[in-house]
C-alpha cells in the first residue's frame, strides 16, 4: 500500500510487468523461489484515515534482502499463514496480534505489494538512498486489511481441514467449525447437518440476498431453533459435492494473464501475485484440485508422490504442517506423536476385541 507517513496514497514507480509466475512456479509442488523481501524492522504508526499502519524499514543500516537460497515454498507459506491465523485466534495467547503480524513479516518475508518490491531491487539502478522512501511507501500497509485477508483464507483453510478430517471419520473439527476465537469468527458451515430438514421450518434466503456467510448463518439459526445438539443428526458424507461447492465459493478469483519471462523472452500464462495471501490462495486451490477423490482419502493410492508437499492439519492439535511423500499424520511434535502412538494401540486393542467377537458370532 504506497501511503506515506501522513497516509496519503502515492503513486508506486515500480513496473509491476517484470515480475512473472508461471503455472510451473506456483503450488505446493517442489522448491519454488519467490522474490519475496525480508525486512530488517517495521514502525507502527496510527493514522486518521487508515487506522493502525505497519511501514517497513528501508534506510542504512536496514537494507531489505531478496532471498537467495531456502525460499519458502507456496506449502511452507500456507502452513505458516494458516498456523499465525490460529495463534492469533488462540484466547490463551496473550500477545497482541500486530506483535505476531510483524515478527511473521520479519521470519518469511514482506506480504504485501510483492511484485512491485521486487521490480525495485533488482532495478540495476536501484539505490537505497534514492529509493528507499518510495519503498517504505510501496510496502506500508493497514494492520487491518492484514487481519481481514488473515480471517477469510483461515476460514477456508479450517473449512477444508475439516473436511479432511472428516473424511477420515474425525468429526472434530467440523462440530467445532462454528465455534468463533478470540478474533475471527466461525463459519457454521456445518450446522445445517446438525438438525433433520423434515423437523425444521422451509428457511426463507432472500433476505440473505446471495451472501453465502449470511444464508449458512440462517442456516445456524434454524438448528438452533430446533434443538440444541451438539453431534450431526445426517450423514455429512452424503451432502459431499453440496459441500464442495460451498467450498469453492469462498475461494477468491484468481487474475491470470500473459507475461513475458524476462530470463526467457517467451510468453507465457501466469498468475498476477501481488500478496502473499494470493500465493496462499494459489497453493490452496492447487492442492484441491489435485486432491483424491473422498472415499480414497487416508487410503495408500491417496499417498502424494515423492516430490509432494501436501499441507495437512495435524489431528492432535490442529496445526498446519506439511506433509512430505511420506505417510506422516501428525505435525511430528512429541505430544503429538504420543497421543498418535496412544491412539493406535488403543486402535489395535479395539480391533482385537471386535475380532474375538466377530469369531465367537461365527
Ligand atoms: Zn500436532
Amino acid at each position: 500500500m504506497p501511503y506515506d507517513a501522513y497516509g496519503n496514497y502515492v503513486p508506486s514507480k515500480a513496473n509491476n510487468r517484470t515480475d512473472v509466475f508461471g503455472y510451473d512456479a506456483i503450488g505446493g509442488v517442489g522448491q519454488l523461489i519467490y522474490h519475496l523481501v525480508h525486512f530488517k524492522e517495521y514502525e507502527l504508526d496510527y493514522t486518521e484515515s487508515y487506522g493502525l499502519i505497519a511501514r517497513p524499514y528501508c534506510q542504512k543500516g536496514y537494507a531489505p534482502e531478496l532471498y537467495t537460497k531456502d525460499s519458502p515454498s507456496g506449502a511452507d507459506l500456507t502452513a505458516s499463514i494458516y498456523n499465525l491465523a490460529k495463534k492469533i485466534d488462540d484466547p490463551s495467547e496473550e500477545r497482541s496480534y500486530t506483535d505476531l503480524i510483524i515478527e511473521w513479516c520479519k521470519q518469511y518475508g514482506h506480504p504485501y505489494a510483492i511484485d512491485s518490491l521486487h521490480a525495485y531491487l533488482t532495478d540495476p539502478q536501484y539505490k537505497l538512498e534514492e529509493d528507499g522512501y518510495f519503498i517504505e511507501k510501496d510496502g506500508t500497509f493497514r494492520i487491518e486489511d492484514f487481519m481481514r485477508n488473515l480471517e477469510r483464507f483461515y476460514q477456508g483453510m479450517r473449512m477444508h481441514f475439516a473436511f479432511e478430517h472428516m473424511c477420515l471419520d474425525n468429526d472434530e473439527q467440523a462440530l467445532a467449525l462454528h465455534k468463533d476465537g478470540k478474533h475471527f469468527a466461525g463459519l457454521p458451515f456445518f450446522e445445517q447437518y446438525k438438525y433433520d430438514p423434515d423437523d425444521a421450518p422451509e428457511i426463507d434466503y432472500s433476505s440473505a440476498d446471495g451472501d453465502l456467510v449470511k444464508m449458512m448463518q440462517m442456516d445456524a439459526a434454524a438448528a438452533n431453533a430446533v434443538e440444541h445438539t451438539d453431534d450431526f443428526s445426517r450423514v455429512v458424507f452424503d451432502y459431499y459435492e453440496e459441500l464442495q461447492e460451498k467450498l469453492v465459493d469462498l475461494i477468491p478469483d484468481f487474475r491470470m494473464r500473459l507475461k513475458v519471462n524476462p530470463k526467457t523472452r517467451k510468453m507465457v500464462f501466469a498468475a498476477d501475485v501481488h500478496s502473499v495471501f494470493d500465493i496462499c490462495w494459489y497453493t490452496f486451490a492447487r492442492k484441491l484440485s489435485e486432491d483424491v477423490a473422498p472415499e480414497d482419502k487416508g487410503r495408500a493410492s491417496a499417498k502424494p508422490k515423492e516430490t509432494e508437499a501436501v499441507v495437512m492439519s495435524c489431528p492432535f492439535c490442529g496445526e498446519a504442517f506439511i506433509r512430505r511423500w511420506n505417510r506422516t499424520i501428525t505435525c511430528g511434535k512429541p505430544e503429538c506423536h504420543k497421543a498418535r502412538k496412544a491412539m493406535n494401540q488403543r486402535n489395535s486393542r479395539k480391533k482385537r476385541k471386535i475380532d474375538r467377537v466377530g469369531v465367537n458370532i461365527i
